[in-house]
């Protein structure tokens, strides 16, 4: 952390830390009555209020003491988004401790790898994990005991795991009279590592003031604009980026918290959504696939849903179109990243937009959008060299602010800054108003004969065809130009359509050259742990692919 001089005269206000126990205190005392519902692991639905959730924090925070969990300790979870998981959120960083999210979806030796790194003292699991920990927990070289987050009666009778102790034992056994400690704001709260596509994971270390930085910032209007008078459904997985902040933001604005648990199939989303009101929701496109092909198969309309964020790959324009048109669902395209908290970016319009065109509107929002204040961004080229917010040029973009990542946990890839920035590994374009636009990740980029092809957008174009339920696209070998683009397609259930008719859709809408040489079906795209596209693993399946072209 560098230091900064400090002026002869220095400012008198008070010097309170920034720490994530205040948000819920703050959320007791204001907005102490305001429930957060939950569907359980169990089935049931579960709920309470923020003054409870607050006492149970403080219990489970008296618990860690009484495990010997000591400030700095990594204590790790792998839990679905529920009120147990939100109490842990609470007591293990308010306490001093550090919060440790663990993806599920990773394979058991990679959750060992992650666990070992990061030298976890216990860990805590949903019941429907279960049969993951018995699979790695003799790997875990740090963690001297399991929680698992369930009543009593759930536990089970015999186990191969070590030192397995029931959650509301814990609970229940301890006292909620707990002060939370006041420390350093630039403590560590918590750890998420990347979903590591090529090496190992690397650990974000997010601290108390970063987070509650990110969080102010990502309840405002043009970013994720949440209010106590909102339901707020996050189907982004507290254990992805702390859920994009909400488990922070929700209950700092004091909105009703509605966790859909591991139930993220449409008509189990959609239930929930109408039973709770909801107003508001976040997450990544391929989970918004699920619940629109739900609504749209049983001709539903929304009672209550207003907005959603969608972000974490790009949002496909024909998606945002959907959401606007038949159901009345404003969209925000977001963009951010595991190292960027995550939020650095959303699309919302200025008052000088309002009198465009609807097509000129739409083609504002379907941009990331502008940055949220604290985030700084440029665009350079390959040479370091900052490039002009034309909206046209692109270039590798790089962030700075104070939630973002100043280097890795333990260090590990080194100095990772350039000159004070972040390179994020996404290019991208800036127009002179500030809305920056991904065109790709660099390392999908498509390098056609010198020239580059962003896939995201013949991706978007191949989206917006009726017949088709899914794209991706990827460079493959061409002894010419060295790469040039394939379009993989799922197709809509029962859809009919050829490579001639897709290929032809593109006439018009992109500069000839950039329209891919050939289209092939395949029943399903590769997801990976976050609910994204694995480029990777479709480069490798048709690396040997031999294009018509070539
Ligand atoms: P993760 O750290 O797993 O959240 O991945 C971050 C990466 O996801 C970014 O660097 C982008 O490549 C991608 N990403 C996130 N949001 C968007 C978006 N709205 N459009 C395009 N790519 C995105």
């Amino acid at each position: 952390m560098s230091e900064f001089p400090k002026s002869p005269l220095m400012g008198q206000m008070m010097n309170q830390p920034l720490l994530i126990s205040s948000i819920i205190k703050h959320a007791d005392r204001y907005y102490g009555s305001n429930e957060i519902v939950s569907r359980r692991v169990e089935g049931d639905i579960h709920r309470y209020t923020y003054r409870d959730c607050h006492k149970r924090s403080r219990q489970m925070a008296n618990a860690l003491a009484s495990l010997g969990v000591k400030m700095g300790d990594r204590v790790a979870t792998l839990a679905w988004n529920g009120y147990r998981h939100l109490e842990l959120y609470y007591a293990i960083s308010g306490s001093g401790a550090v919060m440790h999210t663990i993806n599920p979806r990773l394979h058991p030796e990679q959750i060992a790898y992650i666990a070992n790194h990061a030298e976890d003292q216990y860990l805590f699991f949903d019941l429907t994990f279960l049969p993951l920990v018995e699979a790695f927990a003799a790997h875990c070289k740090t963690v001297k005991g399991f929680i698992m987050m369930c009543d009593r009666d759930r536990m089970p009778a015999e186990t191969k795991i070590p030192n397995l102790q029931c959650y509301e034992d814990l609970v229940a056994s301890n006292s909620d009279q707990y002060e939370w400690p006041l420390f350093d704001e630039n403590s560590a709260s918590s750890l998420c590592y990347t979903s590591g596509t090529t090496g190992n994971p690397k650990g974000a270390l997010y601290s108390h003031r970063s987070t509650v930085l990110h969080s102010y910032a990502s309840a405002m209007p043009d970013a994720l604009n949440v209010s106590a008078r909102d339901s707020v459904l996050p189907v982004v997985p507290m254990f992805h980026v702390n859920a994009w902040g909400l488990p922070y933001s929700v209950p700092l604005t004091g909105a009703k918290m509605v966790f859909p648990g591991p139930a993220l199939d449409g008509k189990s989303l959609f239930d929930l959504f109408e039973q709770e009101k909801v107003t508001f929701s976040a997450g990544v496109p391929t989970v918004w696939l699920g619940l629109l092909t739900y609504v749209g198969q049983n001709n539903l309309q929304f009672s209550s849903f207003k907005r959603t964020v969608i972000g974490g790959s790009a949002c496909p324009p024909a998606m945002m179109k959907t959401f606007r048109e038949k159901y009345n669902v404003e969209v925000v395209h977001a963009w951010g990243m595991t190292e960027m908290s995550p939020l650095g970016t959303t699309g919302t319009l200025q008052s000088h937009h309002l009198g465009l065109p609807p097509e000129q509107q739409t083609a504002v929002l379907e941009k990331q959008g502008h940055a949220i204040f604290g985030v700084d961004m440029k665009i350079v080229g390959d040479d370091g060299k900052e490039l002009p917010w034309d909206g046209k040029t692109y270039g590798n973009l790089l962030v700075r602010g104070p939630w973002i990542i100043s280097s890795y946990f333990k260090n590990e890839g080194g100095d990772v800054l350039e000159d004070g920035w972040f390179p994020t590994g996404d290019v991208a374009t800036i127009d002179p108003d500030g809305y920056m636009q991904i065109t790709d990740r660099s390392k999908d980029v498509i390098k056609s004969g010198g020239e580059w092809i962003g896939t995201i957008d013949l991706e978007n174009i191949a989206m917006a065809h009726p017949l088709v339920q899914q794209a991706a696209c990827i460079g493959v070998f061409h002894p010419k130009w060295d790469e040039r683009p394939l379009l993989v397609v799922v197709k809509k259930p029962g859809a009919e359509v050829t490579k001639e008719e897709l290929i032809q859709f593109y006439d018009g809408k992109i500069a000839k050259w950039w329209t891919p040489d050939d289209v092939t079906f395949v029943d399903a795209l590769p997801i990976g742990a976050t609910g994204k596209v694995l480029k990777n693993r479709i480069r490798e399946q048709f690396k040997e692919y031999k294009l018509p072209t070539a």
